[in-house]
């Protein structure tokens, strides 16, 4: 990579260290010809295979994107949704394949979403799962149902809310 200072393409390594629990290189460099220093970020690149075989680069935002369109109007804010995301990155990350197809980031968004809103589940898993009647909600909402158990809504929220204040407490990598 060239130097962003003087175009010099020739540059060394002078620190190097993991970001985003080690899915990252940060790497410090110095510049051979005008001594400035720079740094340089390596993530392997995440391919998403759409169903038409078009590869694209996994994106964040695209997740982002489709949780909070199935979020209006929902008692959800934008940190919940960015963490939301965080999580299915991370999970699709950890499971090592340099490419996955289209419908398992899908797959991956829809438990955390079912642990942060139902009803904004529902649209997910109604869009996504291509549901066709009543009877396909209603077969969902019963697993819904059994997945919850006991515990009522508000118990659920709280539970949320609680996880999201800890997160920032400890803090993020990025
Ligand atoms: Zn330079």
């Amino acid at each position: 990579m060239r130097c962003p200072f003087c175009r010099n393409a020739d540059s060394r390594v002078v620190d190097s260290r993991e970001v985003d629990e080690g899915q990252a290189i940060r790497r410090r460099r110095s510049c051979s010809a005008c001594g400035r220093r720079f740094t340089t970020s390596e993530t392997m690149v995440l391919a998403v295979v759409k169903k038409s075989g078009v590869t694209e680069q996994f994106s964040r935002d695209k997740v982002v994107t489709g949780v909070r369109r199935a979020c209006q109007g929902r008692p959800v804010d934008e940190d919940d949704i960015q963490q939301l995301a965080h999580r299915v990155e991370e999970s699709i990350r950890s499971a090592g394949a340099a490419e996955i197809p289209s419908h398992e980031v899908g797959l991956a968004i829809l438990g955390p979403l079912r642990d942060l809103d139902s009803v904004a589940y529902l649209r997910f898993a109604s869009v996504y799962r291509a549901f066709s009647s009543i009877e396909d909600f209603e077969k969902e909402i019963a697993g819904l149902r059994e997945a919850i158990g006991g515990t009522g809504g508000a118990a659920e929220t709280t539970d949320t809310a609680d996880a999201a204040d800890a997160a920032d407490a400890g803090g993020r990598a990025d």
